[in-house]
């Protein structure tokens, strides 16, 4: 078999299940929703400035009566109510259905990409909620929280601390504290150039530096070389989508000019989380590419 197939049959590959996956599959996919639930609080209070913790319970946002625990279970209770709330039938957004859904699928997914390797599998559950909370900011108000970029930095720093006196796993990427500082210099450093570049090249600011920021906090989880891939697989699914955009635009008669104001996060989280999962996968990958090793 050619080595580049060998390597996409690999990369494919789930891990070795647990006993009684299926159990364990519904029981992350319940949890996640729940997170996922938490995760919409954060997308709406954290860019807004508003306390995670105060008011504890969510409330309707045109009644501003306090939604009981039983009107806020995640997934069933948007069914429920036929996603309005008890008192003033206020339609809320579809979204907060969906973010419950996708945290829940992308929580039980992670028992299939990491069987019952537990810290690994943490760690992604972890970006993952993040991400998915820098995704949706970012969509909504072109900014990333540094409670999270710089948050999430500080956290990678210290877990690599501890994955360096304690041997956690092996499918960690970063296993050393230089590690995880090289990861995030390199992450900020790369994206600084290309934000220099643009600026130059466009005469206007090309990059926020919220993805300066983003890039190097998930330097310091994935490493500098999983922080150069995913700039390159970020840049890659930006063009497809900002030309498939286009061309949408252009059959609708919009113009050239519609869809060209996309936020760059997005493409950096799902890039990013991808690189975290496969980060092995990738590093042969690249090197195939990069070297021509065993490529003939
Ligand atoms: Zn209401």
């Amino acid at each position: 078999m050619p080595p580049l197939l060998a390597l996409m049959r690999e990369l494919f590959t789930l891990a070795p299940l647990p006993a009684h996956a299926g159990f364990w599959a519904v029981v992350l996919f319940m949890f996640g929703a729940c997170i996922g639930s938490f995760l919409n609080v954060c997308i709406y209070r954290l860019p807004r400035g508003l306390s995670l913790s105060n008011p504890r319970r969510s409330f309707c946002f045109t009644c501003k009566t306090p939604i009981a625990w039983y009107d806020n279970l995640p997934l069933v209770s948007y069914l429920w109510l036929g996603g309005r709330c008890r008192h003033c039938e206020t339609p809320y957004s579809m979204r907060y259905f969906w973010v419950e859904l996708a945290t829940g699928l992308l929580f039980a997914a992670g028992l299939f990409l990491f069987g019952a390797d537990l810290v690994p599998l943490c760690v992604y559950l972890a970006l993952a909620s993040s991400l998915t909370v820098v995704f949706l900011i970012d969509v909504d108000r072109q900014i990333i929280p540094d409670s999270i970029s710089l948050g999430g930095l500080a956290a990678g720093l210290l877990f690599s601390c501890v994955a360096w006196l304690v041997p956690l796993s092996p499918r960690l990427p970063v296993q050393h504290p230089g590690e995880a500082l090289l990861g995030a210099a390199v992450g900020y450093g790369v994206l600084w150039i290309v934000r220099w570049a643009g600026t130059l090249l466009f005469r206007k600011e090309a990059m926020g530096l919220g993805d300066l920021k983003l890039l190097a906090m998930l330097g310091s989880w994935i490493g500098w070389e999983s922080a150069l891939y995913t700039v390159v697989l970020s840049a890659f699914l930006g063009s497809v989508v900002g030309i498939a955009g286009k061309l949408v635009a252009l059959a609708r008669k919009q113009g050239y000019g519609a869809l060209t104001e996309v936020p760059y996060g997005p493409y950096l989280s799902l890039a990013g989380l991808f690189a975290f999962i496969y980060s092995d996968a990738l590093h042969r990958f690249f090197t195939m590419v990069i070297l021509r090793e065993g490529v003939a």
